[in-house]
């Protein structure tokens, strides 16, 4: 009852902006904010990719949501494909809603657009376990050390909550067309020349009102476009429509060679992915993927916008989600964030833990437990115990799966390859099955 009522309050949560527009050019110059509204925005950075298709899904429904590169249909080939598939129902669950790792912060925004539910907590699924202490907070993921999966609900555990969320609540900040976030304290003349700002003459103010509609066309804008702000409030241009659908334009040309940051991690991990070629032609037909490969892909949903950026330096092809972290970098100090230790979570954002394995190939940190949380009077301990077949495993097995161009999964069929190759006149002695071996730059 209380998450509904909150739902219901989203719709009546509204920013009041200041908005410099420069009238010759019709651009937004800058917004002026406070830092309800920033803290929106950096929560922008601290979404899993696959809790940014699952929110925009839900808003714009299946047809007007944007179409962003793979990921979409990653998403739903996973969602639809059987539970039986996955190692427990609690598992296609924590994938398909993933968790970021700021949950507790964004259930304190003035506007949380990633839906996030208050945690819950799940213990040894028999009543007069003696270790009802040991919790998780992912159902029927964790197997309680009586051998019993934990699928009970916990009640009465309460969490504190962060004391602010991402930025110091009294202030205010200035933000530029393409979501480069200043302080407002700052050198005012620099914050204009950073701005392009020459001529003042040129602007013109208006006040604007953003509330649920506007945060969420925000997210899209800011997934699409260099200039999210003027496209908003100038043009309400909100997508770019191809074939029906809005799809991101990405920047050509660009190579992730050699600009992966502390490559080296885990680099001898590697996942050998099968294709299917035609000799004759050259041409790759499938691809084929055991569970280990699937288990990969699948902890791309979990891995928040923030922590791409960190991974890609700056080669995202979100423009606009890049400044917002270039923002937290160099514009925006410490005297500015909630906490001390913000700046560096913001830009090393960990995976919640559980999410991805401990020989994961990206070279990035879960956050780890058990956490201790004083609940007063005494102080108790929650641990997710242990994973049915450790972290960062989701996919049953052993089965093979079709891996498709735009990384659509769906279980591998001896029957439909044969039916494919059959209506494409291809014989199958002219099909070769060739074996790559997936490590770190194949995966960027
Ligand atoms: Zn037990």
């Amino acid at each position: 009852m209380a998450n509904f009522v909150r739902i219901l309050l989203r719709f009546d949560v509204k920013f009041s902006l200041k908005v410099v527009i420069n009238k010759q050019k019709n651009k937004v110059i800058f917004v002026e904010a406070n830092s309800d509204f920033v803290d929106v925005l950096i929560s922008f950075l601290t979404l899993p990719l696959g809790a940014a298709v699952r929110v925009l899904k839900k808003h714009y429904g299946d047809k007007e949501a944007p179409v962003f590169g793979s990921l979409t249909s990653l998403y739903n080939g996973l969602a639809n494909l059987d539970n039986s598939h996955f190692w427990t129902e609690g598992c296609k669950e924590v994938l398909l809603n993933p968790m970021g790792s700021f949950a507790e912060e964004c259930r304190k925004l003035k506007l949380d657009i990633s839906d996030t539910q208050p945690t819950e907590y799940f213990t040894c699924e028999h009543p007069n376990c003696g270790r009802a202490w040991f919790t998780s907070v992912y159902y029927d993921t964790a197997i309680c050390y009586c051998g019993r999966p934990m699928t009970r609900k916990a009640v009465g555990i309460t969490k504190e909550f962060a004391p602010a969320v991402f930025t110091i609540n009294t202030a205010s900040f200035i933000i530029s067309d393409d979501l480069q976030i200043f302080p407002n304290s700052t050198d005012l003349i620099q914050t204009l020349i950073n701005l392009g700002i020459a001529n003042m003459d040129v602007g013109e103010l208006r006040t604007v009102t953003f509330g649920f509609n506007e945060i969420m066309d925000l997210l899209m804008v800011s997934l699409l476009s260099r200039t999210p702000l003027s496209d908003l409030i100038l043009y309400k241009r909100h997508v770019t429509y191809v074939d029906g659908l809005a799809r991101l334009k990405f920047e050509p040309g660009i190579s992730f060679k050699g600009k992966v940051k502390e490559a080296t991690s885990n680099s001898n991990e590697m996942i050998i992915l099968k294709f299917m070629v035609q000799k004759s032609t050259n041409k790759l037909l499938f691809a084929r993927a055991g569970e280990d490969f699937l288990d990969f892909l699948c902890s791309l949903l979990a891995i928040p916008f923030g922590a791409v950026r960190y991974l890609l330096v700056g080669k995202t092809c979100l423009k606009a989600i890049d400044n917002l972290y270039v923002s937290i970098v160099d514009h925006v100090d410490d005297n500015h964030l909630a906490t001390p230790a913000m700046k560096n979570r913001l830009m090393k954002a960990k995976l919640p833990h559980g999410y991805i394995s401990e020989n994961q190939i990206l070279p990035l940190t879960g956050e780890s437990f058990p956490y201790t949380y004083d609940t007063s009077p005494d102080l108790q301990k929650f641990s997710s115990v242990k994973f049915v077949k450790g972290q960062g495993k989701y996919i049953r097995g052993p089965t093979m799966y079709n891996i498709t161009d735009d990384l659509t999964v769906t279980p591998f069929c001896m029957a439909s390859m044969f039916l494919a190759l059959k209506e494409q006149n291809i014989p199958l002695s002219d099909v070769q099955e060739l074996e790559l071996e997936i490590r770190l730059e194949e995966v960027m």
